[in-house]
């Protein structure tokens, strides 16, 4: 698979006109959204965000497990200029499904001894098994809005994309909270 990459990679530079862009989102938001392969490609230009628009923070479920999601998001607001930040889950979320049994079962198949397995206690909640989909998103949107190091000034919205179709229902306004 890395060849096939690298060979694209190789095509692709020889055809590209590089442009110069900042660094700074031109649209001033943060997205953190899911890490499903059938986002890439679509979410964006299904909320109108083109290169240089916005900050994309991606992980498994767009679910807060520690501090990672919320350091990017302070990150987007604090040294980025974000002014907005939306949470947008999709249908048919993997992560709605993750079995912590089957993982657990893999790991082990796959060389991880047990008890480092176990050494991260909870195992659902470590791999950021969500509650459901849209249940997930708002739990999201509170748990941003309530971290102390989150401003109350930047509004926090939650929406849930349709998988097939593109269409974002809004779950959280933030700007009527
Ligand atoms: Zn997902």
């Amino acid at each position: 698979m890395l060849n096939e990459v690298l060979k694209a990679n190789d095509e692709f530079v020889e055809n590209f006109e590089p442009v110069s862009l900042d660094h700074l989102p031109q649209k001033k938001i943060a997205i953190l959204t899911c890490m499903d392969c059938r986002l890439t490609g679509f979410l964006p230009d299904a909320l109108g965000i083109g290169r240089g628009d916005a900050k994309i923070i991606r992980n498994a479920g767009n679910t807060i497990v520690g501090e990672d999601a919320i350091r990017s998001i302070a990150a987007a607001i604090y040294s980025l200029g974000c002014e907005e930040v939306l949470v947008v889950g999709h249908t048919e979320c993997g992560m709605a499904h993750a079995d912590p049994a089957k993982v657990k079962a893999k790991m082990m198949e796959m060389g991880i001894a047990e008890e480092d397995i176990d050494a991260v206690g909870d195992l659902a909640t470590w791999i950021g098994a969500i509650p459901g989909e849209e249940k997930n998103v708002l739990e999201t949107v509170e748990t941003i809005k309530n971290h102390p190091l989150i401003t109350a000034e930047v509004p926090i919205h939650g929406l849930i994309m349709d998988i097939a179709t593109g269409k974002v229902d809004v779950l959280v306004n933030g700007n009527e909270e």
